[in-house]
């Protein structure tokens, strides 16, 4: 499973359509200041479902979309897509039917986000688990922040662990745990209810 393809469109200061390929081996990105580098790498962990705009450098998810500029108006949507070739068969089970994998999120101002996978309409949390279960995504220490280093030099060691579960590819595993304890107390809560009702019917 291997990133081939970045596709911005009217995503921060990517407003037209930027096509970015990546090949095999290192790919570095150069540029002059605020030309946008941490942008491309903001939008490889948005489209992976990242929803923290404080992660995204900004004060709402919204705020990723194209803002305008002196000469051009401020976009509508932003979205992004993301190449995924899955020659070696190692996606996840479910999504390992194609050699190909595409996902794309678009963000409309005031409808919020929504993802597909193959042109199919999916649930965020399918996207995330999609990354999570190949350890990477949103939150994979393979993805490094400017002062992220310092970040962790200085973390607590619940903070450092976590790091060391996503490296590990089983961060998927506590969130299915955690929902599956909020189905059982839900289950709890609903045979209390029963109890309640054939006590009152006896
Ligand atoms: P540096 O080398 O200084 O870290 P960089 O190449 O990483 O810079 P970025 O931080 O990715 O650059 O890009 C910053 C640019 O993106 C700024 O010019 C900023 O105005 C622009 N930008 C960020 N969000 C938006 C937005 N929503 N709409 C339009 N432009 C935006």
């Amino acid at each position: 499973m291997r990133f081939s393809k970045l596709r911005l469109n009217g995503f921060k200061s990517f407003v037209d359509q930027t096509d970015l390929v990546i090949g095999d081996g290192l790919t570095g990105v150069v540029g002059p200041n605020g030309c946008g580098k941490s942008n491309l790498l903001e939008a490889l962990r948005w489209v992976m479902g990242e929803n923290r705009p404080t992660a995204m450098r900004g004060g709402g998810m919204e705020d990723v979309i194209f803002a305008g500029a002196a000469t051009r108006g401020a976009r509508n949507y932003a979205e992004v897509a993301l190449t995924i070739d899955n020659e070696d068969r190692l996606a996840p089970s479910g999504f390992n039917d194609s050699v190909m994998l595409e996902v794309v999120r678009r963000i409309t101002r005031d409808a919020g986000s929504n993802y597909k996978i193959n042109g199919k309409d999916v649930r965020a949390r399918d996207v995330q688990m999609l990354f999570a279960d190949a350890s990477t995504g949103a939150h994979s220490p393979a993805l490094v922040r400017q002062g992220q280093i310092s970040e962790l030099i200085n973390a607590k060691p619940r903070a450092r662990r976590r790091v060391l579960e996503e490296a590990a590819g089983i961060s998927g595993l506590y969130q299915r745990r955690h929902e599956a304890e909020l189905r059982l107390s839900a289950a709890e809560t609903n045979l209390t209810r029963v109890d309640d009702v054939i006590e009152q019917l006896a």
